[in-house]
């Protein structure tokens, strides 16, 4: 198979170009064509010689994840059902928001942390996105989006844990991040993990973006419930590893993230210790309603709950919002995500539809 371009950062494309025995300003000049121009045909790249763009269409391709389903709500939120291969298929959402357009964007088909509360989880795992499959939600949006550079914000909060997928997603992030291709600044780079304490290590090390945790319990007790990878990495080893990043982060805060379960993990003790936890690391708090799917156990916390669960952590300085619910209709929330994927009888009657459509 040819090599895919949307697989290659930077120094990867100029390494490839070097092979076929090209400058490197070349590979920057293919870069911005791809990337920052979304163009997916070397024939139309008109600043590269036609002998140039001959050997291209040879030796490479430009490929991105196909879509198959394409919803928008009536909020504006729109998701597109992306099939990676002939088994899977992920999620994008893009949220538009008053001077922003945050693309949320999935690293693996499936996970295999199975957090309880998670749709994705009760699928298992499937396998990691290639750096192309990830970066490629991204090239697909811009180019799909009206209006120049739509999307404004990446957040890794799809399908997948992007930590245990870092070969991957690190190649995608630097593309991000490059002024040559999508030139996103460090703070508008958020990646969301459940606490997978070597990935925060390492992406500290190789790429540190914005970060944002998934706590959800503010006991071992009731983490290990919701989030089962808390056996492995407990709340207080979480906590050093959150400092630790805090050190090369681009944002002087990790962003916790809490999801509201109703009578689980929403009371007022719980907001209490939370508080606790807060004074130890410098963060802020964004309480998730939680996004019901068919069959899970849980149910949202009702509004005044979310209200005063909110209010406690405030008096006590905490930094919180409360993340809007947006398109419910679609199943297109984010950090839910995968509502619409979350049932695989569902998901795979809605590829089948679009297959058959297309
Ligand atoms: N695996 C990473 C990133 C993907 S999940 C992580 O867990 O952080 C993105 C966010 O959505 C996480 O905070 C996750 O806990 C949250 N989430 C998962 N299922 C949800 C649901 N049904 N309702 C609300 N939030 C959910
Ligand atoms: Fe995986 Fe995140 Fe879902 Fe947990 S919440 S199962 S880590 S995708």
């Amino acid at each position: 198979m040819k090599p895919n371009l949307l697989d290659l950062d930077a120094a990867a494309l100029a390494a490839f170009f070097a092979s076929l025995g090209e400058k490197p300003f070349r590979a920057r000049q293919v870069l911005r064509w791809v990337h920052q121009s979304g163009e997916g045909d070397f024939a139309r790249m008109s600043d590269l010689a036609k002998d140039l763009r001959a050997k291209l269409g040879h030796a490479a391709r430009i490929e991105a994840p196909r879509i198959v389903g394409d919803s928008i709500a009536a909020d504006g939120t729109r998701k597109w059902l992306l099939k990676v291969d002939g088994a899977n298929a992920v999620d994008a959402v893009f949220i538009p928001e008053t001077g922003r357009g945050t693309l949320c964007v999935s690293s693996q088909a499936g996970c295999v942390l199975d957090c309880a509360f998670c749709s994705t989880g009760k699928q298992g795992f499937n396998r990691n996105l290639s750096t192309a499959e990830i970066v490629g939600q991204l090239w697909l949006a811009n180019r799909l989006l009206e209006g120049e550079r739509p999307v404004t914000n990446v957040v890794l909060m799809g399908m997948g844990e992007p930590l245990l997928n870092l070969d991957n997603v690190v190649p995608a992030l630097r593309l991000m991040l490059d002024d040559n291709a999508y030139g996103l600044s460090r703070r508008r780079v958020t990646v969301s993990t459940s606490g997978v304490i070597p990935g925060m290590d390492q992406l500290r090390e190789a790429c540190p973006v914005a970060l944002a945790v998934s706590l959800h319990a503010p006991t071992d007790e009731l983490r290990e419930r919701l989030v089962p990878v808390n056996r492995k990495y407990p709340i207080r080893d979480l906590l050093a590893a959150c400092r630790r990043y805090l050190e090369k982060a681009p944002r002087d805060f990790i962003t916790f993230e809490y999801v509201m379960l109703d009578g689980v993990n929403d009371g007022d003790a719980e907001a209490r210790a939370l508080a606790r936890i807060a004074a130890q690391v410098s963060s802020k708090f964004n309480l998730i309603p939680f996004n019901p799917f068919p069959r899970t156990e849980f149910r949202r916390s009702p509004p005044e709950r979310i209200r005063r669960f909110a209010q406690i952590l405030q008096a006590k300085g905490v930094t919180v919002t409360t993340r809007r619910t947006r398109g419910d209709a679609i199943d297109a929330a984010c950090g839910q995500l995968a509502g619409a994927v979350a049932d695989r009888t569902r998901r795979s009657r809605s590829l089948r539809l679009a297959e058959a459509r297309s």
